[in-house]
């Protein structure tokens, strides 16, 4: 251990989110000194833009124990543990009095956008004495460039404002920039903030995860109150049960819920899906945006408005002079890697990590959160707040603490492999981990079309929508779909929320 790190007093913490918070309240416990960079207004600026949406996690997965040990200092009313919150009660009833009314309250500077960080004195080459030298974090606050300098620093910015684009191939599809007025990205509030745009409209949105899924879900709620409102669910992958969850395997039962009443949604055909579709470009076609597909001349989507929910990445930028290490593909701490690894694994069975696991070259840095994660979609702040736990015990010399496993984390339910399949009675098999092959569900493939009015395919395609909506399968999926939507009434009332985006975008 370097004398750099058992002298630690200043600990940056970059981010005001649930996990930078989370991460106060344990440094501040272990007696080090804590300050908060929040680039927005508020504390928990990125949960914001996602007030509306409805978490699968319960309170007594969401708060923090050392943030819940500040806050009972304050008289706090600790929310019903099984109660699911949206986001917006999230911030209200935890983040908000966390910052507002706890000894933390003085150590958070909001409108503080960390543009860069360096080692005081050291440029990134420089290696003898480096250790021993402060982290100068620079800020803008909107009164001019602001200097920090600190011990040691826990970067717990999240991916929120770097969300993937379109491209199929991780590029922005081409013409995507030019676009960027009918386009939104990540979960807009269909049903609220950003109703009158949707409503009527027809809208596709393109991604597999929880954030697509529950999109969809609330534009199919818009539609029951304004009818001509059109639903297109773009699709890369070529098979869409994955986006169906775990079902009843899934042990955060509002999780598994979200991807049953998405199947039944699905089956009842009041979506047109469209599966193997690899965005390539986007134009316009007078009032129109034209969505083309790769791979398929030809075929493309005509819509008013585009949703892009194909996840987040890592904003990297400001941290260009300090020395990491992070995984090719992931862009995750390399040791984290193999536990998070969509290729591999999305069982949700990560294991418990902290300093260790997230340390990097640079002595005293560290990745926290929803960042710590990189590109890989299955982050739970649970998992974050055992994260910061670890790193603010080893930050005060705690090693044994540091090291100690102290989480259980809940499993998806679905792991890569085949999908959870769909029973006779409606609902998805609890097959456990790596269940059973899905039935046919009626979903169009390259070249077939989904609907005449909004989709273009290759000439010669065979099938015609009605053949699509009518076949065997389609029916028998419908019916399926109704005893679906029965088996999920019992959650009705519930917004689901999108914490990640499942692989197969
Ligand atoms: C729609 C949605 C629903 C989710 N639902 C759940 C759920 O039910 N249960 C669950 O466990 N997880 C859920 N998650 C996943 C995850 O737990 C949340 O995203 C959580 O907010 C992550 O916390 P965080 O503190 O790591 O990052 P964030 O909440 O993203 O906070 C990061 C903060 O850093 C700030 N910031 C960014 N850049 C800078 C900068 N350069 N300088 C200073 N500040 C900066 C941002 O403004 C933001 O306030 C959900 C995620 C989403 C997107």
């Amino acid at each position: 251990m370097p004398d750099s790190i058992t002298r630690t007093r200043t600990v940056a913490i970059l981010g005001a989110g649930p996990v930078g918070l989370a991460a106060a309240a344990h440094v501040l416990e272990r007696g080090l000194e804590p300050v908060v960079l929040e680039a927005g207004p508020t504390v928990g600026h990125a949960v914001r833009q996602w007030s509306h949406v409805q978490l699968f996690s319960p309170w007594d997965y969401n708060i923090d124990q050392a943030a819940g040990r500040l806050l009972a200092e304050t008289g706090w009313n600790k929310p019903q543990p099984d109660h699911y919150p949206t986001g917006a009660e999230l911030l209200e009833q935890y983040l908000e009095p966390l910052a507002m009314r706890t000894r933390l309250r003085d150590r958070i500077r909001t409108q503080s956008m960390v543009t860069s960080i360096g080692r005081a004195g050291f440029d990134k080459v420089k290696s003898k004495g480096r250790e021993a030298a402060p982290f100068e974090i620079r800020y803008q606050n909107g009164r001019g460039p602001e200097v920090l300098r600190a011990d040691a620093v826990i970067d717990a910015t999240g991916t929120w404002f770097s969300p993937n684009p379109a491209g199929a191939d991780g590029l922005p599809a081409l013409g995507e920039r030019e676009a960027q007025d009918r386009i939104a990205y990540g979960m807009p509030d269909v049903l609220g903030r950003d109703r009158a745009r949707y409503a009527g409209r027809c809208v596709a949105v393109l991604g597999g995860g929880h954030s697509a899924i529950g999109t969809l879900i609330d534009l199919a709620k818009l539609k029951d109150e304004v009818p001509t409102t059109e639903i297109v669910w773009l699709l890369r992958s070529e098979t869409p049960e994955k986006s169906f969850g775990g079902g009843a395997a899934d042990q955060l039962a509002a999780r598994g819920a979200l991807g049953s009443a998405f199947a039944a949604l699905v089956a009842s055909g009041r979506i047109t899906s469209a599966t193997g579709f690899k965005a390539s470009r986007i134009t316009r076609d007078g009032d129109k945006l034209l969505v083309s597909a790769a791979g398929c001349p030809g075929r493309h989507v005509s819509v008013d408005e585009l949703v892009v929910a194909t996840g987040f990445r890592p904003d990297l930028d400001f941290l260009r002079e300090i020395r990491l290490a992070l995984d090719p593909a992931l862009e995750c701490p390399p040791a984290l890697a193999p536990l998070i690894d969509p290729n591999l694994h999305s069982c949700g069975t990560v294991r418990p990590h902290g300093a260790r696991e997230l340390a990097q070259p640079e002595t005293g840095f560290y990745f926290a959160g929803m960042k710590s994660y990189g590109r890989a979609p299955t982050f739970l702040m649970l998992t974050g707040y055992e994260q910061v736990r670890s790193i603010a015990a080893e930050l005060a010399g705690d090693h044994e603490a540091a090291a100690r496993v102290e989480l259980v984390l809940p499993e998806t339910g679905v792991c890569n492999g085949p999908a959870p399949s769909l029973s006779p009675d409606g609902t998805l098999a609890a097959s456990g981990c790596c269940p059973a092959p899905a039935a046919a569900l009626p979903v169009s493939g390259c070249g077939a079309p989904a609907s005449p009015a909004k989709f273009a395919t290759t000439p010669g395609a065979a099938a015609g929508p009605l053949a699509f909506l009518w076949s065997p399968a389609t029916a028998w999926s419908i019916f399926l779909g109704i005893a679906l939507v029965a088996a999920t009434l019992g959650l009705a009332g519930i917004r689901f929320g999108a914490p990640e985006d499942v692989t197969g975008t």
